[in-house]
């Protein structure tokens, strides 16, 4: 294992709306950086931003935090993006995608002129395309480019086992792997509980999950959309997981977490940006686990690869040529 490299932990966050701020909340309040930057085309906002997490400082473990340009990144281990346009009345889904393919191209080589080698963490929708694009734009190699993929959808699956059961939801360990959208894939094959598998769980509770597989899965699938039709937008748990990810990669953790990553072979799948088991530790994404899935699993990952890849594969530097799927994005 590589040494903790927790010595001087520094982010930037780019985009300091919902999902940038709470992640900031979330990063002061639990202590996982010693510096945070922040940065957005609003600069006012940024800077209030600022403002308003530093006057709660006394109750936290020591943090700097700025507001700024991207200056701000020559020393940051990781720069997370979170910027992002929002839906406009009448525009399609791709028209949205373009445009944020687009803000993404901008963003990218202005982190890049100031730091040479960060871990980039993408948040912005749809994750596994711009991931896709930030890795080309940036140059940087694949582990250092990843997302924040199926680890939300993965944390809502364990959730909706957990409540199904009465159990923890630490004790309940299984993957949303594939697209961070409607082709996600939950790996039912795989799921134990405090290391029983799941068709051992029901037989000793007397309590079977088949009747109800179909509902959680259309649970974790829509869980965006339940959230959004009530509250416009989600954000206090995809902050919990970037910040479980960011403690990962400053403790060196070597955590697996369902993170986006460029697929280079596994399970047959290349040159597309998807989420798989991996390990996360200072160096980005470490290993990546492609163990054997159920026949259904691994043929509906690879439909999900096929759908993204449809979409990255025309998106990179010339997103007017892109032609998306039909298939939505997750938030
Ligand atoms: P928001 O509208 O509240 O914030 C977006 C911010 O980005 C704004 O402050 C805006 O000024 C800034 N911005 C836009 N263009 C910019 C640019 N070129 N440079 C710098 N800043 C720029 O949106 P939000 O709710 O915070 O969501 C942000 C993104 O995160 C969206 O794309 C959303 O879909 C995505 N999201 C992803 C997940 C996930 O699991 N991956 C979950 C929730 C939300």
């Amino acid at each position: 294992m590589q040494k903790n490299t927790n010595r001087h932990s520094k982010v930037v966050i780019v985009g300091t709306g919902m999902v940038g701020m709470s992640y900031a909340y979330a990063l002061t309040t639990k202590g996982s950086a010693r510096e945070i930057g922040l940065i957005d085309q609003n600069k006012a906002r940024a800077e209030g931003e600022a403002m308003d997490l530093n006057h709660g400082l006394p109750f936290v473990k020591p943090v700097d935090i700025q507001a700024g340009g991207y200056e701000l990144c020559k020393d940051a281990q990781i720069v997370v993006i979170a910027a992002g346009a929002n839906q406009k009345p009448g525009e399609t889904r791709l028209d949205l995608t373009r445009r944020n393919v687009s803000i993404i191209e901008k963003i990218v080589p202005e982190i890049m002129a100031f730091n040479p080698d960060p871990i980039i963490l993408m948040v912005s929708n749809p994750v596994d395309i711009l991931t896709y694009v930030a890795l080309k734009v940036s140059g940087l190699p694949p582990e250092r480019v990843i997302s924040s993929g199926t680890v939300l959808d993965t944390m809502r699956f364990r959730y909706l086992l957990s409540r199904f059961y009465n159990i923890d939801s630490r004790n309940v360990h299984g993957y949303v792997i594939g697209e961070h959208g409607d082709s996600e894939v939950m790996v039912w094959s795989r799921v134990n509980i405090a290391g029983i598998s799941l068709m051992d769980w029901c037989k000793a509770c007397s309590k079977s999950i088949h009747p109800h597989k179909q509902e959680i899965e259309d649970n974790v699938r829509n869980a965006a959309y339940h959230v959004i039709e009530k509250k416009d937008a989600t954000y206090y748990a995809i902050a919990m997981a970037m910040n479980r990810i960011t403690e990962a990669v400053f403790q060196n953790q070597q955590s697996v977490l369902t993170v986006g990553t460029l697929m280079r072979g596994e399970y047959g799948i290349k040159d597309v940006c998807l989420s798989l088991p991996c390990a996360v530790g200072s160096g980005g994404v470490g290993h990546v686990f492609s163990n054997p899935l159920a026949e259904n699993e691994e043929k509906a990952l690879r439909n999900s690869a096929r759908i993204l890849s449809r979409s990255s594969r025309c998106s990179g530097r010339a997103a007017r040529l892109m032609t998306l799927s039909g298939s939505r994005t997750v938030s």
